[in-house]
């Protein structure tokens, strides 16, 4: 298992402004959080944070705490139910190792807190430029508590900035290859952009096209999630793709498709070929940093909604939306749009870009039904217009514009949404990019993580479907296609030249 933090901007700004003092001393204090859990990685998200007051610790070079102060702490966390980080400040700057004593306070700590709690302590330092070191103290044996260190601290809002321990996250030798990006934004940039996890929800041709972006601009640990297979329907819209590769997984034709340019050596790529509400999307999803989501249904796209909130997980969505003139003569409109919704953004559902209701369509199974189908008003999201290739490159465009502004936000900007129209070639901006006030998703949802996540995972049939029909197509000893399947779709494939 790999350990991680994730916290909003304000809880950092709050824990910032007490801990680096002005008087160069050293500071502590309490803090709460909630697991979220994925299927490598365990995240500890930063939810509300006690501070001491007046007399609760003693400020001498070397803090140290009084036991009223962790009495209020402990009787809190076992009120609300939330896991205790013990946190204090170094008055250096850089990724903050741990002194002889500390390391005897955090073990001291740890059995006392996982007996209120049944949660590990989490151990935390702080520089003064703000860089976070992190650990999880787990309980290995009866009063054996073992150090984690973990391998990120992301902080979470209009921007993403990640703190990543060096020797677990490695650096990058830089060569020749990436010379160029990095004479864009420096390589300290790269270093920080490159070591992100980043998953792929969806990998349609917009989907596609960004895991490509995302190789090209050096990221190294990639996750697809996406259950469909390659179908003739699809030669016309998915990047690179070959007659040859009907009926592979998506996710593992791009994977294979990425490893062989070899312009990472180590690039890792986790290919699932689940759907975003089974568990084992779901959770693959838990273990990234930034989410695309390149879906077009409402349902996952409202589970990727509450997930961005619950885990802290910043996620890029966009959506194509075309139509042909009634006579089939011409097209009559299209416009794609790209945003960037998360904590301390915009939901989706507060920028409609799906209906709850349509959710609870699609989850009632009735979509599945033909019949149903026919009786649907005519501009039902089913019945949306098809993109095309070209519409999907400059969506894939913007997306990655929504990510680079998100990690880099040069000359201190951010931005929302923006949307193309392409009929009279403009792009708008002019949109909402706080949540409703009465907002369910950001106002209840935030930082719940494992509580949440168990209700978002449910059976998929179609994407049982979809892997039965994958067994089938493909000899599972040899990893060959058998003869009847490879006959059947080349047959298919020239009755529809
Ligand atoms: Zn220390
Ligand atoms: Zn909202």
């Amino acid at each position: 298992m790999n350990y991680s933090i994730a916290m909003t901007e304000s809880v950092n700004k709050k824990l910032f402004d007490h801990l680096i003092r002005e008087d160069g001393q050293e500071d502590l204090c309490f803090a709460f959080y909630k697991p979220s859990t994925g299927s490598k990685r365990k995240t500890g998200i930063i939810v509300e944070v006690l501070l001491p007051e007046q007399g609760d610790r003693n400020v001498h070079g070397n803090v140290s705490f009084n036991s009223d102060y962790f009495d209020k702490v402990t009787s809190y966390a076992l009120a609300q139910n939330l896991g205790i980080c013990f946190i204090h400040s170094h008055p250096f700057p850089g990724w903050q190792g741990m002194s002889f004593d500390d390391v005897k306070a955090e073990k001291m700590l740890a059995p006392r807190v996982r007996a209120v709690t049944g949660l590990p302590l989490i151990g935390m330092t702080l520089g003064t430029d703000n860089y976070w070191s992190a650990r999880f103290w787990i309980k290995e044996a009866p009063s054996t508590y073992e150090r984690y260190w973990c391998e990120s601290v992301r902080i979470v809002g209009k921007l993403l900035k990640p703190y990543f321990y060096d020797k677990i996250i490695r650096k990058t030798n830089y060569a020749e290859e990436f010379s160029r990006t990095i004479s864009s934004w420096g390589e300290s940039k790269q270093q920080e952009i490159s070591r992100l996890k980043i998953g792929i929800v969806g990998l349609g041709s917009v989907g596609a096209l960004i895991t490509e972006a995302l190789m090209r601009t050096g990221i190294r640990n990639m996750t697809f999630i996406d259950f469909d297979l390659v179908e003739l329907k699809n030669l016309d819209r998915l990047l690179a793709i070959n007659r040859s590769d009907i009926g592979k997984y998506k996710v593992d034709y791009q994977k294979e498709r990425l490893l062989k340019t070899e312009l990472l050596r180590d690039l890792v790529i986790n290919a699932v070929p689940y759907s975003i509400s089974e568990r084992k999307g779901l959770n693959a999803a838990l273990d990234c940093d930034i989410l695309f989501s390149c879906v077009d249904m409402p349902l996952p796209r409202y589970i990727l909604d509450c997930l961005s909130f619950a885990n802290l997980i910043p996620i890029i969505d966009g959506g194509i939306d075309t139509n042909p003139k009634k006579d089939l003569s011409n097209i009559d409109q299209a416009r794609w749009k790209a945003h960037t919704i998360g904590p301390e953004r915009i939901c989706m559902q507060c920028l409609n870009q799906y209906k709850p209701e349509d959710a609870a369509l699609e989850l009632s199974g009735d979509l599945e039904n033909p019949n149903y189908i026919k009786g649907l008003p005519e501009d039902h999201f089913i019945n949306r217009g098809e993109n095309v290739f070209a519409f999907s490159m400059s969506l894939a465009s913007m997306e990655m514009q929504q990510f680079l502004s998100l990690v880099l936000k040069p000359r201190g900007i951010y931005y929302g949404p923006k949307e193309m129209d392409f009929v009279t070639g403009t792009i708008d901006s002019d949109f909402e990019n706080e949540c409703e006030k009465d907002c369910k998703i950001s106002n209840s949802l935030t930082g719940m993580g494992d509580q949440l996540n168990e209700s978002l995972v449910m059976r998929h049939v179609g994407a049982e479907k979809s892997r039965e029909k994958h067994k089938q197509i493909w000899n599972k000893d040899k990893n060959k296609r058998s003869v009847f399947e490879f006959l059947k779709a080349s047959i298919n494939s020239f009755l529809h030249l």
